[in-house]
């Protein structure tokens, strides 16, 4: 028997575009989209998991906002068009938890510059989606809300971090959503989930009220059905933000500039190392698909190797949870946040506080960091690690001589199922070996859905450009969507 399935009746199926073509044409108001969308939460939600924060009043009240401005002639393409946002970021009003107990309590009192962004051009929140906590993991299993269910077949992962992200857009909740990738995480989820996502060069989106994992990696991107969509809101949601000291100086773009672009002559590296033992065959032949439609585009295929990727994993693993041991240590229980109920003295305070507010992974991330930054192992693991980042960085800058563009996968595998890394989380960390290399180098990519295996998981493929290629990369993928349906399927029985 087939695992059960996300098998409904068929919330709206509109695109970011779709919606706005509505909203402009006044056939729809923002206030009638939300309304439908919020209805299709309530009744779909619960088999998901995807939000886990709803605010209808809110969301109604955005809503009219926007709705008085397309009445005015003030509005652009993102006003009244609704969005879900990652519990990573801080919304003003909004409980923002990071998906832990550690900040369940915590209300924001400021907005992050980017959903800031995205507010001022008038989009509406749906709500808030699960995630690893603290954007620990990669299966969206060690939130404090509990799992979330892959739309496509329920007893899947969603991936992760940004699964609930990647769920609500697979799923039809939400018609784009905001995830962050600090080793893969949006582009993973997107992958196991059918969608697109993006993520761009680190310093492009600001980091400013987005809460910290690893701050040298962390970056925000959009997650949608389209290459276009993503487009759309890149254009307002990249911004030099100066309250984001790695936030870069840069004029404005154009992020849909790109689109229609002819492939003809694009040089489309493929790394061998990418391509090795551990990749399954399904997967593999997802991404033979892609090369098959690239070629018809007139894109030459061209080997090339980036010879240090093996050792990417560790790298990363050092690195990430250095940095998040450092970040994760404002959580004492003084200033906000959870406090533990009973303590003698200060120490136990902190220690009761932490031990009961941070879930199993978060632990092991804080001592794996703090163990790497102490005295005696500093050199050996922190300084050895910050050197193999620089030749993974340096391989990208070798290959990108001889192609435009990076193919490969994002996963070894289509979405695992649930519960399946619980007794060993290495195998998780090692399931990241396609996508952290470009955190370590601070390259963007994206995720685009490629096919599906014979039990119908989808599977995507990435698209690795050189520093601030998106709008390349994104007019790479609406090419590639223009000529195939991979990701217009849906988890529904149509
Ligand atoms: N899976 C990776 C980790 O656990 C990446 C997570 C992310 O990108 N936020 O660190």
């Amino acid at each position: 028997m087939l695992p059960e399935s996300y098998i409904t009746t068929m919330p709206k199926n509109y695109t970011l575009k779709q919606c706005s073509d509505l909203l402009q044409s006044k056939q729809a108001s923002a206030v009638e989209l939300a309304q439908e969308y919020l209805a299709a939460i309530e009744s779909e939600n619960a088999s998901l998991n995807a939000y886990i924060t709803l605010d209808k009043e809110r969301t109604i009240a955005e809503a009219k906002t926007a709705d008085a401005r397309l009445a005015q002639g003030s509005a652009n393409i993102l006003t009244g068009v609704p969005i879900a946002y990652k519990d990573i970021f801080c919304q003003q009003g909004w409980r923002s938890a990071c998906s832990s107990k550690m900040l369940d309590t915590f209300t924001a009192p400021y907005t992050a510059t980017v959903v800031q962004n995205l507010l001022d051009a008038g989009m509406v929140t749906l709500g808030r989606t699960n995630m690893d906590e603290f954007a620990m993991g990669s299966t969206t299993e060690s939130s404090y809300y509990g799992i979330t269910h892959n739309p496509w077949q329920l007893n899947h992962v969603p991936g992760g971090s940004s699964g609930g992200s990647a769920a609500a857009v697979a799923a039809r909740l939400a018609p784009v959503a905001l995830g962050s990738d600090t080793g893969g995480s949006i582009r993973q989820p997107a992958s196991h989930c059918g969608i697109t996502g993006l993520k761009p060069t680190y310093g492009v989106v600001s980091r400013f009220g987005m809460v910290a994992y690893a701050s040298s990696f962390d970056q925000a991107g959009p997650m949608a059905q389209t290459a276009e969509d993503c487009a759309l809101l890149m254009n307002s949601m990249a911004s030099f933000d100066e309250r984001d000291s790695t936030s870069i100086e840069r004029n404005k773009e154009d992020y849909t500039r790109d689109l229609n672009q002819s492939l003809q002559g694009l040089k489309v590296g493929l790394p061998r190392e990418f391509f090795g033992e551990g990749l399954d065959a399904q997967v593999h032949s997802s991404i033979d698909s892609v090369v098959e439609v690239l070629k018809k585009l007139g894109a030459e295929i061209v080997d090339i190797t980036l010879p240090h990727t093996e050792l990417s994993i560790p790298a990363y693993y050092v690195l990430a949870s250095a940095e998040a041991s450092t970040n994760l240590s404002r959580y004492d229980g003084v200033r906000y946040g959870h406090r533990a109920a009973e303590f003698d003295n200060l120490d136990e305070m902190y220690s009761n506080t932490r031990a009961e507010g941070f879930g199993s992974e978060v632990k092991r991330r804080i001592m794996i960091g703090t163990y790497v930054l102490s005295h005696g192992y500093y050199d050996a693991y922190y300084l050895k690690a910050q050197k193999l980042r620089r030749m993974v960085a340096n391989d990208f800058q070798a290959a990108l001589k001889q192609c435009d563009i990076i193919l490969a996968p994002v996963a070894p595998t289509a979405a695992p199922l649930l519960d399946s890394h619980n007794s060993d989380p290495v195998e998780m960390y090692l399931s990241d070996i396609y996508t952290v290399s470009l955190n370590l180098a601070g390259l963007p990519g994206i995720s685009l859905p490629a096919g599906f295996t014979t039990s119908g998981l989808p599977v995507g493929a990435q698209l690795i450009g050189n520093y601030f290629a998106e709008s390349r990369l994104l007019g790479i993928a609406h090419q590639i969507q223009q000529h195939s349906d991979w990701h217009t399927k849906t988890p529904f029985v149509q």
